[in-house]
């Protein structure tokens, strides 16, 4: 409290007055030196009450997203508050508030994530390909968010009766503002995240893909005087985000979750001065001789001197037929509390032999799912860490060997059964899938040389001088999305910081 009160404001509000409401673009972060504050959701449901010693914020005083919630004081109050911008740098500075705040930050989203009626509401139809893309991000997004099927409710119905099908789904942002069918750049924007870029940017380093490997480079690039850009085309964290629980990273011997990893790799990348734009597809590499270009989806044209390539790899899907009406209404490919709600007390297959499918066994498993694992080989431990295996039998759930599965059966989307390639039928509501991943390079064509399977050749292999670099000099790969790589986060990083040394070679030879 003293390091706070040194740095913020100390003030005083009366009981019924408003420290924040929903579809404020900003509020300081409030620390109660007494008094009471509660907060409310968009209906006026009371969400939970902080009195002395007590802070209120959540992960949006970091993200700039505009507030989903309100915050009325219930007792007179006195309390210190801290603007948004000293808040990040405080937190930079000292380790312990750090160690205080953020998880409490990530928590908070974790719940509001978990109930209904918080956040932007999509209105629109699970058949609708759009309604299905706007679901994905905002789940990908970890905002908080409620669906309204008009299938399913009578009032979103009439609401969508009345709006012209090219203008669906409609999305309301909180603070009642509408938008028609925004692409995902016009969402974030409008929900205050990320950055805009200028039609065309010149920057030292840009790395294309914002995971592990992308971060590695973006936090030893800016903190060694690189003008840094990240461009990512869904949310800055990448695969390791969605990951519940990072147990061998080192430095974590209890482990820490995905997006707390990635989440503290991002404010440190931008506390060295990193950019990160998001989303922004890239979609066309130029090579050339002082500056490479890449295109982005929206338009914008970035030239840098050296460009990372760490777009990581994308989950399979699996080989069978009307599989896009199911996803994401009862077929997903990452298990966050969002699913973990859908599926308590519902039969869940999860497919996959490997260990990112067991931890999202034994994570809806303890959600109270009735989880059955569906590999192909005769054997888990071929393909899975012995102590996850011991972990699917504390947690009840039922293992299937030799499953692959052949058909899937429901309506408008929704799971009732699959049929499995031996003519067994088995009743699912919901499908989990972690076939592993193919690479994101198709929008590189031949611009740099590839694998049979798709992943960039770096080094020797691809006929480049340096060790990360790709065939075309200057154009670099790290992490997942590398022939050869290890595919874990710590490699993902180490390469990312590697290849900023490279690119220092490369842009002042004389001077290494
Ligand atoms: C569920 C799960 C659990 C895991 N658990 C662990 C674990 O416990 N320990 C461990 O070490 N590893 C774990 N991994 C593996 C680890 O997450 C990956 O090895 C690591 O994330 C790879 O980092 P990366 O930066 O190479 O790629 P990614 O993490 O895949 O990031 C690539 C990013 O690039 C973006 N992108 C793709 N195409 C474009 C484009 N055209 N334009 C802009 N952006 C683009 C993607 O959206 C993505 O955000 C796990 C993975 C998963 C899925």
């Amino acid at each position: 409290m003293a390091t706070l009160a040194e740095l913020g404001e100390e003030r005083t509000a009366a009981i019924g007055e408003k420290l924040f409401e929903i579809g404020d673009a900003t509020y300081p972060f409030i620390a109660i030196i007494e008094g009471e504050a509660a907060v409310t959701d968009a209906a006026g449901r009371e969400i939970v009450r902080h009195g002395a010693s007590g802070f209120l914020g959540e992960m949006n005083l970091l993200s700039g997203q505009t507030v989903f919630l309100t915050a009325i004081v219930t007792e007179p109050m006195r309390y210190i508050a801290v603007e948004r911008e000293t808040l990040r740098r405080l937190l930079f500075e000292d380790a312990s508030l750090a160690e205080l705040l953020l998880p409490a930050f990530i928590q908070r989203r974790e719940l509001l994530q978990q109930r209904q009626g918080i956040g932007v509401e999509i209105v629109g139809s699970h058949e609708s390909a759009e309604t299905r893309r706007l679901l994905d991000f905002v789940r990908r997004q970890r905002l908080p968010y409620t669906w309204d099927d008009p299938t399913e409710d009578l009032e979103a119905a009439a609401l969508i009766e009345r709006t012209a099908e090219d203008e669906l789904p409609l999305v309301r942002l909180p603070g009642g503002v509408e938008l028609r069918r925004p692409s995902n750049g016009e969402l974030s924007r409008a929900l205050g995240i990320g950055l805009q870029l200028a039609p065309r940017e010149e920057v030292d380093l840009l790395v294309v893909g914002g995971g592990p490997g992308g971060l590695g480079a973006a936090v030893y690039g800016a903190s060694e005087g690189l003008d840094t850009l990240v461009v990512e085309s869904t949310v800055l964290g990448g695969q390791a985000g969605t990951s519940r629980r990072i147990e061998n990273y080192l430095g974590f011997p209890a482990g820490i979750t995905g997006s707390e990893l990635t989440g503290r790799a991002i404010t440190q990348a931008r506390k060295f001065g990193a950019r990160t734009a998001t989303p922004y597809r890239a979609k066309a590499l130029a090579p050339g001789e002082e500056r490479h270009v890449v295109s982005l989806d929206e338009g914008n044209e970035i030239a840098a001197r050296a460009v990372l390539l760490s777009t990581g790899a994308e989950y399979r899907r699996l080989p069978v037929e009307g599989l896009d009406r199911y996803e994401g209404v009862s077929v997903f490919y990452a298990a966050g509390p969002p699913e973990a709600r859908l599926c308590g007390a519902q039969r869940v297959g999860v497919v996959g032999g490997g260990n990112s499918a067991a931890q999202a066994a034994v994570w809806l498993a303890r959600g109270g799912a009735l989880v059955t694992l569906l590999h192909r080989r005769a054997d888990l431990t071929e393909t899975m860490s012995h102590y996850l295996i011991e972990e699917l039998d504390r947690y009840g759930v039922a293992v299937r060997d030799r499953s692959e599965i052949a058909a899937l059966h429901g309506e408008d989307g929704r799971l009732d059964a699959v049929t499995l390639t031996d003519g067994a039928e088995v009743p699912l509501s919901f499908l989990f899938l972690f076939l592993g991943a193919s690479p994101c390079t198709e929008w590189l064509g031949d611009t740099v040389a590839r694998d049979a399977k798709g992943f960039i050749l770096t080094g020797p292999d691809a006929g480049a001088e340096g060790l990360l670099e790709t065939s075309v000099p200057g154009v670099y790969a790290a992490g997942d999305v590398r022939a050869g790589s290890i595919k874990r986060c710590a490699t993902a990083v180490g390469e990312g910081a590697t290849v900023v040394r490279f690119v220092h070679e490369r842009l002042a030879p004389a001077a290494v």
